[in-house]
């Protein structure tokens, strides 16, 4: 397996910053490493349907059809070009090397340069009965209908803010689910502030406004201001109903048998973390974002930070960046291509545009802090480890821990499956409304290895003649074919 220059390059990510990072890496005569641990590339915008799928582009992606076309087809041209290891996950990273394990197997990978493209998962806030079957993250939702054509259920609720929420009640909409309500805490009143950022993008405003059209049409009820107030349903037949407060302060409850819940998005954190890359606290988006310089360079030399995994500015905003990190890394290397310093000029102008309109979407949708103080006792925080908001509280009250970390040692909030990635946002500011200290004051979750669970019983990759012929049939590396490259 050769490497340029024998730079070693590894990009992780095949969604829009991934895919385009690897492209201008192979553009300067590299030959990167990218590693996704989805079966297919695309992230998660333009996921690939599973294979076997037929449905149209204009079905799976409708506005964003051609987007999602140039951008798989841009990647299927770079496959002879890089070393595509699918379905692996990053699972660690220590100085200079990535761990990796595809299901039973492991590898280690050393690196030169590493781009980190990881994209963000949704920012979910509790309520009392969310850990009810039936009960989704806006994102799972979508999944869902993605890559398996299914809906969440008969008759769907959707909660929560930001432009995922009606984006996916669109898209159920057109699939031909039915959406029972549309349940925003936003107000119209925010959505009006945040107009001079959000006109930065004009057609993104269209779109946006285009999904309203949708369910419009469709007579589907949207609730704006609203305040979370528990999901309804039994252990046994799951979720029964959603109950909110309205605007006007009456009780309002919507009848269905499945919940999508979300509140805009966050970065996944974990690689930048665990790599030591230094963090601050972004306060308008309340939360602990890796440091980068306008290009993406990380506090830690070698390793470049890219696409939602940095700074959720969507997926065009993705792709430049991804570009952008690439061109600060060969540059970096002493291998940037000539014209590198304009089209890096370029690119950070058009971006600086997708962080304005960001942080308009920021404002018209605000993540409701305020709902963390006013969780009744018994709400579920952490689903994993099924503590409540009141055990948070105890811990906080009597063992003084006002500290993530510490809070999470004592009450094991953050300790599961999940890392932490779906409660530590909400988590922190529990722990900051009971001790009445600012957010910035509770600190993060330190990232842990492994970021994602593992199976217990793990080999070194082996070779095995019929995945020999399978990869090669299908263009794809496993990893054991990386071995060369941490040599
Ligand atoms: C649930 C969800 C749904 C969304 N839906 C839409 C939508 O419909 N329309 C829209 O405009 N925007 C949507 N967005 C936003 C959009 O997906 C992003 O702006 C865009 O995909 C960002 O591109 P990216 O390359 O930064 O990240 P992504 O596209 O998320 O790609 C990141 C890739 O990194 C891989 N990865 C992450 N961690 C590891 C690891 N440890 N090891 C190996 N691989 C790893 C993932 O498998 C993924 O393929 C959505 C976001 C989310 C979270």
């Amino acid at each position: 397996m050769a490497t340029h220059a024998g730079l070693k390059v590894v990009v992780i990510g095949a969604g829009p910053a991934g895919v385009r990072a690897a492209q201008t890496l192979v553009a300067a005569g590299l030959r990167p490493v990218v590693v996704d641990e989805g079966r297919r590339d695309g992230g998660q915008i333009y996921r690939r349907q599973p294979e076997g799928f037929k449905r149209s582009y204009e079905t799976l992606y409708g506005t964003e059809a051609a987007r999602a076309a140039t951008l798989h087809h841009d990647f299927d041209a770079l496959r002879t070009h890089i070393d595509y290891v699918p379905d692996t996950l990053v699972w660690n990273v220590t100085p200079k090397s990535v761990h990796l394990v595809s299901g039973s197997h492991y590898q280690e990978l050393a690196f030169d340069t590493l781009i980190v493209c990881s994209g963000a998962t949704d920012r979910l806030m509790p309520v009392p009965g969310w850990h009810l079957a039936g009960a989704y993250s806006l994102g799972g939702a979508q999944v869902a209908l993605k890559s398996q054509g299914c809906a969440i259920g008969a008759r769907t609720v959707m909660m929560g803010s930001g432009p995922l929420l009606y984006l996916v009640a669109a898209q159920y909409v057109k699939a031909g689910a039915t959406v029972s309500a549309v349940l925003d805490t936003s107000t119209f009143g925010q959505r009006v502030r945040a107009l001079p950022d959000l006109l930065q993008l004009p057609a993104a405003l269209r779109k946006g406004m285009a999904l309203l059209r949708v369910l419009r049409r469709a007579g589907v009820r949207v609730h704006r201001g609203i305040t979370p107030l528990a999901i309804d349903g039994t252990p046994e037949h799951g979720v029964a109903g959603v109950r909110v407060k309205l605007a006007d302060g009456s009780e309002h409850r919507v009848p269905c048998d499945a919940v999508a819940l979300g509140y805009h998005l966050r970065s996944e954190t974990q690689i930048a973390d665990l790599a030591g890359c230094a963090f601050a606290f972004d306060r308008r988006a309340r939360q602990w974002l890796p440091e980068i310089d306008e290009d993406g360079r990380s506090s830690v030399p070698g390793i470049y930070l890219a696409g939602d995994g940095a700074r959720v500015r969507g997926a065009d905003a993705a792709e430049r960046a991804g570009r952008l990190a690439a061109l600060a890394a060969l540059q970096d290397m002493g291998a940037g291509p000539s014209g590198t310093l304009a089209e890096a000029a370029r690119l950070r102008g058009e971006l600086a545009r997708y962080t304005r309109f960001a942080q308009g979407l920021r404002t018209a949708f605000p993540w409701p802090a305020q709902f963390a103080a006013a969780l009744p006792d018994h709400t579920v925080v952490c689903r994993c480890e099924a503590i409540t908001a009141g055990e948070l509280r105890r811990v906080v009250r009597e063992t003084g821990a006002t500290e993530a970390n510490r809070a999470k040692a004592f009450s094991r909030v953050g300790m599961g499956r999940c890392q932490g990635r779906f409660c530590a946002h909400a988590g922190a500011e529990v722990i900051a409304a009971e001790a009445r200290v600012p957010l910035e004051a509770v600190g993060r979750l330190r990232g842990q290895a492994p970021v994602k669970p593992l199976t217990m019983t793990l080999s070194a990759a082996a070779d095995s003649a019929e995945e020999s012929q399978h990869d090669a049939q299908q263009g794809v590396c496993r990893i054991k074919d990386v071995k060369e490259f941490s040599e």
